[in-house]
């Protein structure tokens, strides 16, 4: 049959979506995460160390920082850049990942679509091979039946016999009996007769 390949290979193709898919997610979270302190310091917040607006962005950290914090012996190698620029940068990130998820979505509507046409295909199969299962078995019943009916006769002829050999030996053993008792009445008709007659009878009543 061969059903089951097909059903392990759409199990496989579900598993690759799914990484990819929890892959993507993770990176956008954590992009996310840094868009949310990019617009919280656009509201006006300021750094609790140096009270200065917190109009950069440390690279290396992905935190924002202060002009005061950018001289600081912490961030003096780091790469940092205007908030305006980061915020930026962060949104071509999201645009990106945003076409790529949207192609996912297309690929992931487009495995659907192949799911259907898989399962449809072999649900066909199975009702042909149901079909078939039926058509299988209504034969071997038939067979079986015309089987059954042959033995049946053979049996029933079997059966004909023993009753003809029966009727055929009681109807022997019938007329043995008759003979026999017809010859048992004779000679105690001969024992009764006077003792003359009886002498002459004997001889041809012991021949038979
Ligand atoms: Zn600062
Ligand atoms: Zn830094």
């Amino acid at each position: 049959m061969g059903w089951w390949v097909h059903s392990s290979f759409i199990n496989r193709h579900h598993i690759t979506t799914f990484t990819v898919g929890y892959t993507l997610l993770t990176r956008w979270f954590s992009s996310a995460f840094l868009m949310q302190a990019v617009v919280a310091a656009r509201k006006g917040r300021v750094c609790q160390k140096h009270q200065e607006a917190l109009n950069l962005f440390c690279k290396d950290d992905e935190a924002l920082i202060c002009l005061v914090c950018v001289q600081s012996k912490k961030h003096k190698d780091h790469k940092t850049v205007p908030l305006e620029e980061a915020s930026q940068e962060y949104k071509d990130l999201f645009c990106k990942h945003l076409e790529i998820l949207k192609k996912e979505r297309e690929r992931i509507l487009g495995c659907n679509a192949d799911v259907m046409t898989e399962s449809q295909a072999l649900l066909k199969q199975t009702t042909g091979e149901k079909l078939e299962i039926v058509a299988k078995f209504r034969k071997l019943h038939s067979l079986l039946e015309e089987q059954e009916k042959l033995l049946l006769t053979q049996i029933e002829e079997v059966e004909k016999q023993v009753a003809k050999n029966r009727d055929q030996n009681l109807a022997e053993l019938s007329e043995a009996l008759s003979s026999v008792d017809s010859l048992i009445q004779e000679m105690q008709e001969t024992c009764q007769q006077p003792a003359s007659d009886l002498l002459q009878d004997a001889r041809s009543i012991l021949k038979r």
